[in-house]
């Protein structure tokens, strides 16, 4: 495996500043398909995407509407002018979100972001539309479980990440144990003894591999082992791993292979060993919901669409709870009279008339309350946990506090 510059690891509240940045690039809209948006990978360099873009550039020339071919022009144009500070990306990779946004009164103004995103971007990805493409930045985005993956037998060992979904493979490592084969004699007990010392010496070796990649990040979840046969309980059992890192062993599985492919058997393998633990998490947390509740005048907890939202409005929570079985949507909406009125409905047929003028209302916003929930949680910083909505303690989230309730950081009243 290639020693690669690793990915960068942003800070929380260089994440959090990420965040912020996105919430204005997803905000904005663009009066014809003229927002730009690139995303470059770490390994592609920059010349390479400057051509790419001169090559959009002079194809956007044919744009029918002048407005509009002038803005994609503009905005083509401004992104090779700010990718000239690079020659090849950061470790991980640019995204590029540039356009004219409508600001209303027939005017537009320019918004420009180039960004290093929180991991490394995939594929490189060229877009003109009248929205920016943000997608793959929430995947990135999303709190994610980390546990430590080692694979081995005698032979070979592979160490990686398993992050969110991804499995990122750290090390793969073989080994110089000599193979068994038969011999009789002296010379047999000889050969046992080089082979015991030569299985020791490949444990102690990924023992302190296995230190030097897991035992500096407290996020870490758990570690599961996997490996053909006896070996991999060996290792686990005889103490080559550090003992803090001991304790987090979630559980031993058998794979078939010791390399990268042995990583992803060994994720799958261990499925239902973190599905439980993901479980184990959402109890936990409705449980520390409860005790809150339990306490006097409610204690740290809020619950309930509105004294959550106005909770997250004054950056009161540490943690959100959302049930992930809730279906509803926060409408903008606004009648012929220009009346306008933001509302949580459960489904959108059922849209009430205009209070004031009696007039239909037609919807200008619709965004999903879960989504538009776990945008205000980030904005504040507050963690978002989704409670599933099968588990007993998802169920109870749903029917006693609608779906939304929240650990607060101090009380609100
Ligand atoms: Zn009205």
């Amino acid at each position: 495996m290639p020693e690669a510059q690793g990915p960068t690891k942003m800070s929380s509240r260089d994440k959090y500043r990420f965040r912020r940045a996105l919430e204005e690039i997803e905000r904005a809209q663009g009066r014809g398909t003229e927002l730009v948006s690139v995303y470059v990978p770490p390994d592609r360099p920059v010349f390479d995407v400057t051509n790419y873009l001169r090559g959009e550039y002079s194809q956007s020339s044919n744009i029918k509407s002048a407005s509009t071919r002038k803005h994609v022009m503009q905005a083509i144009e401004s992104i090779i002018n700010r990718l000239k500070q690079w020659r090849m990306p950061p470790p991980n990779g640019l995204v590029a979100f540039v356009g004219h946004k409508d600001v209303g009164a027939d005017q537009t103004s320019m918004i420009a972001y180039v960004l290093e995103p929180p991991e490394p971007v995939v594929s490189f990805l060229y877009r003109c539309d009248s929205r920016f493409f943000t997608e793959p930045l929430h995947e990135m985005l999303a709190e994610k479980d980390v546990y430590g993956l080692i694979v081995i037998d005698q032979g070979e060992s592979t160490i990686g990440l398993l992050e969110g979904k991804r499995i990122n493979p750290i090390k793969n490592v073989q080994s110089l144990v000599p193979r068994k084969h038969r011999i009789g004699g002296p010379s047999a007990r000889r050969f046992e003894r080089l082979h015991e010392q030569a299985v020791h010496e490949f444990f102690k070796k990924i023992g302190d591999l296995t230190t030097e990649a897991f035992l500096t990040r407290r996020d870490l979840k758990g570690l599961i082992i996997g490996g053909p046969g006896y070996t991999k309980d060996a290792f686990v059992k005889e103490g080559y791993l550090h003992h803090e890192l001991q304790k987090k062993v979630l559980g031993t599985f058998d794979v078939g292979y010791t390399d990268e492919t042995g990583l992803r058997e060994l994720v799958e393998n261990a499925r239902d060993v973190l599905r439980d633990l993901d479980l184990m998490r959402e109890k936990t947390l409705v449980q520390r919901l409860m005790d809150e509740i339990r306490k006097e005048e409610g204690g740290l907890s809020a619950y309930g669409e509105d004294q959550v939202r106005h909770a997250l409005e004054l950056r009161a929570v540490d943690t959100l709870l959302i049930s992930e079985g809730l279906r509803k949507l926060r409408l903008q909406v606004r009648c012929a009279n220009g009346h306008e009125e933001t509302r949580t409905v459960a489904d959108e047929a059922t849209l009430p008339k205009c209070p004031t003028c009696g007039a239909d209302f037609a919807i200008v916003e619709r965004r999903d309350i879960v989504d538009e929930f776990g945008g205000l949680a980030d904005a504040s910083n507050a963690k978002v946990e989704l409670i599933s909505a099968d588990s007993a303690e998802g169920e109870l989230m749903l029917k006693a506090f609608g779906g939304i309730a929240a650990i607060l950081r101090y009380r609100v009243t």
